[in-house]
Parts: structure tokens; C-alpha cells; sequence
């Protein structure tokens, strides 16, 4: 048996440097939140190549006055704590006294500070934890720090670092739950010299939180605030039109730090319970604020995880607030022009609902052509309006992917001989008209009389696009308000899953296999379930590490990033996989791969990929819903309209 020795102080650090920093992502955290904790009102952060070969943070706090600088690197040294009593009132965000000891160890570090009214500054540089000796340098009041070459001396955790890009995309999260949590400081983040946010100090949580997803997003936010006893709860949650696949958009602050919890997620999904689709995630953000010794925050090495006093009370506040809330909103559907009873799952997306509502009364009193001109400034997107029939500009927008709708099972065969690169006004018309008065022997786009039969039996039927969104037809029974998403999807959805039941589908080679960057428990999961995602003809093998390599894709998926498709499988298996029924979760994949390939709000589409499109509209069972279970299209009755126009 070999003999007991202490290990060295190098090898405690690089002990402990793996514990607290995993990723460069961890440095990030570790320096902003010494930043916070400095005082500073503004804070900068500035990366190189994900943060591999750079990471520098730069603040206008307190400084650390040069005798400390030292210590600030030594392990197991702070400011933070001045008491053992202190350990269970943390005020602060760092209290360890590790990270800094710990990055020092792992990298080529540089410190460089100068306190609030010193004349000059100090620098102090330590590669591998070896410290050289301090230097004066001139330096703006603050600290800013400098981390070169993550990992350099720990080959293992280089190994596993990945891309840069990915790397990224883990400091800008870090970055944010941060920057959320301090809403009065300015921050700003740099990658490769680029500015990827610069969020001046916004006293309003709701401003910052715009800053940072888009106004979109702030714009659905609701509201919530609530008090018990010693606990505040208050912040913002989305109205259930916003939601996600997962619940990384659930930010929960306590006490200024940003943590996960799994009974306050759950609570916040129960919150949401029937006003969301299975496999949809809210969207929060909640700040908890609480007396320091209602919460142990020394639980996990990042503090990512704390342990509450009294976990049960606070889900029930949660839970609670929230559904207080909802009830005093009114998240039922207003369109009740359609004359059927609103169901579920139209009630979920009021807002977008009751914004057709809006466009169509709009247009429907006349207002079409000022609507118009309005687009026509912002973007020149209608070139011909005739009563009822407008129709796109032939050049449509480089940035849109052509839509492959054609290309679905059957070669897409434009309807008139002009019809490709300039359609005459009559090809609409004609596209969507009986299939005789277009007939041509190969022309097999479904069978006969079946395509026609939702709309209007006699002649030409006209269709408008409005906002590149939506398709306004008519039927037997009125007007027709078309999701042109909805529809797609569920056209993509139901072809899928016919091909895929009858084990057909039809899968395309790729020339050049994509290879794919996951995380090691990613790569296991998609090796796992190969055959599932092969049976939906995503073919992949492993490349070594955690890379996988795309082989073959759907060839209905036409123009979507193999890479993507994959990744979007991959997080529905995350977060379906764990369920007993197989069938369901091929369902959710199924699902999935429509959306991606389906045609988005914003595609502008030519008169023949509207025919096609509203052609198709019969191999959709329920065509009232997307696979989401979002409204397809809306029906505005004759009756109703007359009502409107007080013709009765
Ligand atoms: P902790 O934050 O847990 O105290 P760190 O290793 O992160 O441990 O930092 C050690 C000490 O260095 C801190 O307690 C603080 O006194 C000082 N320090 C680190 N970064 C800064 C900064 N940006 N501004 C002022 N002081 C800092
Ligand atoms: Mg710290």
C-alpha cells in the first residue's frame, strides 16, 4: 500500500479549479460576480475565440489595494467573509475565496487594479500558479482581469472544451443571468471584437429583459408580485403564446443570484398546467428576495444550487401568485367571430388570434389599399392589388429560402408557361382552380376532386397573403383566415408521418457528412436512440469524442441545415425521452422536423405556392390545428360579417 502525503498546494488548486471552473463559461461567471460584488457600475467583458484564447473583464468597483492583491489569488482567501457567522448571511455573490486562486492555476492570468482614489494602479501576473512579482502600471480605478489560454496546463479539460462557438453561446448565458440580475449596472459583451450586447442600466427589469430577447418577447410579459411574511416574489412570466421547448428561459433570481431549482421550475409549470401543449415550457423571470438565513447558498461549488429553509411554502407562493394572476387575465380566445366555441388550444394564442381579427376587419372595410401603401413603404412587398387578389413581387427577397413546398413528393411543375419567373395575375386563379381547367395528364397534384373540396365548388378561387403571414380565401361559409406556418407544418406533419408508419420515407445521402459537436451526454442520447431517428431518415455515426456525423436526412426537409435537424430531434429527446411511449415521442420528433422545414411568418410566397399550399389543404385530417395545436385558420362567417357591417 502506498504511504499517505498531503498533496501539494498546486494540486489542491487544479483540484478545486475543476470543481468551480469547467468551462470558460465558468470564468465568465466567476469574474462578473466579483465585478458585481466590487460595487462597479459598469462592467465589460471581452472575449476571444469563445473564450479559449481570452477572457478579460473589466469593472470600475472598488479595486483591491496592492498589499491584497496577493492574497486575491491565494486559495481560500476573501473579503467577503469576515466572521463564521457571516457563512450564513451572505450578502454577496462570491464568499469562497476560490475562483480567482483557481483560475490562476489553470491559465495565463493577469490582475490589474487600481482602488477607488489610489494615484496609480498594480498588476500582478501568475501563470500555471506560479505568481511574478508585483509591477506599478497605470490603470483606470476598477480592476480588470485577463484570462489567456484556458486549460493550457490541463490537456483532460482542453480535451473537452468545444467549439468556439459553443463555448459562446455558454458565456452569453452566464453573461445574462448575470447581467439580469443587476439591472442597474451597465454591461457589455464583446466577441472577437464584435458587440454582442451592450445593455445600458435599465432601472426597469422589463427594459433590460427587452435588451436582451426582443421586444417581442418583453411585449407578452405579465406582471407578477406577491408577499408572504419575510418572502418577496416579483418579476415577470409570458403570456402562454411565448413558451419554449425546455426551461432555460425560466430565470429565477434569489436574492440577486441567479439559481435553478427543480420545485420552483415545477411550480411554475404546474402555474401553466392546460395553457401550455405538453413538451411547452413557460417562459419567467422571478426575482426571490428573502432574509439571508431563510436560504443555505453553500450547497454547490458554483452556487448554482442553494437550499431553501422552507421549500414547500415558497412553491406554494409561487404557485399560487401565478395562478391568482391568470385568473385575473383574460387568456381565453376573443375570436369568437368563427361562431364555433373557442377550444383549448386556440384559446392559447389569444393575442395572435385577435391581431388577425384585427387585420382582417381592417381590410375588410376597405382599408386594404392604405394597408398597402403602409407596407409598400416599409418594404416593397405588393406589387398589384386588384379587388380581393394581390399578389407578390416575382423577386422575392434573397434572404428567403425558396420554398420546396413542391418538392415534398412530387416534382413541382409551375402552372403556365410564364408562370416561374413572372406570374401572370390569371396563375393564381388558375392554380387553385378545378383540376380541369388545368388539366394535364402529369400533373398529379391530388386526387381529383378532392383538392377543391373545402373551398368554394364554383369557379377560381381567389387568395391574398397578408403580412407575408397570412392567407385570406373564401369558403361555402365565409372568409378564410390561413396560418400559412400552421398549415405548412401540418401538410409536412401529415405527409411525414404517413411515410414514415409505412416505413417509406424517402431519405437522401448527404454528399458531405455534417459532422455535429455535442456534449458527451448529447452524443450518448442520439447514439442511443439511432434507430428511432433513423426509422425518421436521420442517419448518424459516431466520429470520435462527443462529434456525430449526419449522414442522411428526410428529402422532404428539402433546405434545413442537417446540423439543425439533428439538434432540434435532440432536444425534444431530452425532453420527451425519458417517457415510456415510444410512439409518442416519435410523434414529438415528427413534430419537430415539420416545424423546422415548414415555411415561416415572413416567407413571401408566389401565387403557385399559395395554390399548392391551399391545394394541399385535404391531407391535412384536422386542418383546423398545427401539430402545435395552434389554429391552422380562422373562419369569419357571412352572418357574422353581415352583423359587423350591421347589414341585419
Ligand atoms: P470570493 O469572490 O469568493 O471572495 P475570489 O477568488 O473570487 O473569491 O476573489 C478573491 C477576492 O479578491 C475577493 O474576496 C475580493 O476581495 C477580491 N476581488 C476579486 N475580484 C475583484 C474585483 N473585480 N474588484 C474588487 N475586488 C476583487
Ligand atoms: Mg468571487
Amino acid at each position: 500500500m502506498p504511504r499517505i502525503q498531503r498533496l501539494s498546494p498546486s494540486l489542491i488548486n487544479k483540484i478545486a479549479a475543476g470543481e468551480v471552473i469547467e468551462r470558460p463559461a465558468s470564468v465568465v461567471k466567476e469574474l462578473m460576480e466579483n465585478s458585481v460584488d466590487s460595487g462597479a457600475r459598469r462592467i465589460d467583458v471581452a472575449i476571444q475565440q469563445g473564450g479559449l484564447e481570452l477572457i478579460r473583464v473589466t469593472d470600475d468597483g472598488c479595486g483591491i489595494a496592492p498589499e491584497d492583491l496577493e492574497l486575491a489569488v491565494a486559495p481560500h482567501a476573501t473579503s467577503k467573509l469576515a466572521s463564521e457567522d457571516d457563512l450564513f448571511h451572505v450578502g454577496t455573490l462570491g464568499f469562497r475565496g476560490e475562483a480567482l486562486a483557481s483560475i490562476a492555476e489553470v491559465s495565463r492570468f493577469r490582475l490589474r487594479s487600481r482602488p477607488t482614489g489610489a494615484t496609480a494602479g498594480h498588476e500582478l501576473e501568475v501563470v500555471g500558479g506560479q505568481k511574478s512579482p508585483l509591477v506599478p502600471c497605470g490603470a483606470p480605478e476598477g480592476t480588470s482581469l485577463e484570462v489567456r489560454n484556458l486549460f493550457y496546463n490541463v490537456p483532460v479539460r482542453r480535451k473537452f472544451l468545444r467549439s468556439a462557438q459553443t463555448e459562446m453561446g455558454h458565456i452569453s448565458e452566464a453573461f445574462i443571468r448575470i447581467a439580469l440580475a443587476a439591472p442597474n449596472c451597465h454591461f457589455t459583451l464583446r466577441h472577437n471584437e464584435r458587440t454582442v450586447y451592450e445593455l445600458p442600466p435599465s432601472p426597469d427589469w422589463r427594459e433590460r429583459i427587452a435588451t436582451l430577447f426582443g421586444e417581442d418577447l418583453a411585449a407578452a410579459l405579465v406582471a407578477v408580485e406577491s408577499h408572504d411574511e419575510d418572502i418577496h416574489l416579483s418579476g415577470y412570466v409570458a403570456h402562454p403564446s411565448q413558451n419554449r421547448a425546455n426551461q432555460k428561459m425560466q430565470y429565477l433570481l434569489l436574492n440577486g443570484r441567479a439559481i435553478r431549482d427543480r420545485a420552483l421550475h415545477h411550480a411554475l409549470g404546474e402555474a401553466y398546467r392546460g395553457l401550455l401543449l405538453s413538451g411547452r415550457h413557460p417562459i419567467a423571470f422571478l426575482a426571490l428576495d428573502m432574509p439571508a438565513e431563510m436560504v443555505d447558498v453553500n450547497v454547490h461549488p458554483t452556487k448554482l444550487e442553494v437550499r431553501f429553509l422552507d421549500s414547500g411554502r415558497l412553491y406554494s407562493q409561487l404557485l399560487g401568485t401565478l395562478r391568482t394572476r391568470f385568473l385575473t387575465l383574460d387568456l381565453s380566445n376573443r375570436v369568437d367571430l368563427a361562431g364555433s366555441p373557442p377550444d383549448a388550444a386556440a384559446s392559447l394564442d389569444q393575442a395572435r388570434a385577435e391581431a388577425v381579427r384585427e387585420d382582417f376587419v381592417r381590410w375588410a372595410k376597405g382599408e386594404l389599399d392604405a394597408a398597402t401603401a403602409r407596407v409598400e413603404r416599409t418594404a416593397p412587398q405588393v406589387t398589384a392589388t386588384l379587388p380581393g387578389l394581390s399578389y407578390p413581387a416575382p423577386h422575392a427577397p434573397a434572404e428567403r429560402r425558396p420554398l420546396d413546398l413542391v418538392s415534398l413528393d412530387r416534382p413541382w411543375r409551375p402552372v403556365g408557361p410564364a408562370a416561374a419567373e413572372d406570374p401572370p395575375i390569371a396563375a393564381l386563379d388558375e392554380a387553385v382552380a378545378d383540376d380541369d381547367s388545368t388539366s394535364n395528364a402529369d400533373q398529379p397534384f391530388s386526387p381529383p376532386g378532392v383538392r377543391s373540396a373545402n373551398f368554394a365548388p364554383h369557379g377560381p378561387v381567389s387568395a391574398l397573403q397578408v403580412h407575408q403571414r397570412y392567407i385570406v380565401t373564401e369558403s361555402d361559409e365565409g372568409v378564410v383566415v390561413i396560418d400559412q406556418h400552421a398549415l405548412h407544418e401540418r401538410i409536412l406533419y401529415e405527409r411525414l408521418r404517413e411515410r414514415v408508419l409505412a416505413g417509406d420515407l424517402e431519405t437522401q445521402t448527404l454528399l458531405v457528412p455534417e459532422p455535429v459537436d455535442l456534449s458527451p451526454q448529447e452524443a450518448a442520447l442520439v447514439l442511443e436512440q439511432r434507430e428511432m431517428l433513423a426509422r425518421l431518415g436521420v442517419r448518424v455515426e459516431p466520429f470520435g469524442g462527443s462529434t456525430v456525423l449526419v449522414t442522411s436526412c428526410p428529402a422532404m426537409l428539402g433546405q434545413v441545415q442537417p446540423g439543425e435537424v439533428l439538434r432540434g430531434l435532440l432536444e425534444r429527446l431530452q425532453a420527451g425521452g425519458a417517457g415510456p411511449d415510444r410512439r409518442d415521442l416519435l410523434d414529438e420528433l415528427l413534430h419537430m422536423m415539420s416545424c423546422k422545414a415548414a415555411i415561416k411568418a415572413g416567407d413571401r410566397l408566389t401565387p403557385e405556392e399559395i395554390a399548392s399550399l391551399l391545394a394541399d389543404r385535404h391531407l391535412v385530417h384536422d386542418s383546423h390545428h398545427c401539430p402545435h395545436g395552434r389554429p391552422t385558420a380562422l373562419v369569419f362567417t357571412r352572418e357574422e360579417l353581415d352583423r359587423q357591417f350591421l347589414r341585419t
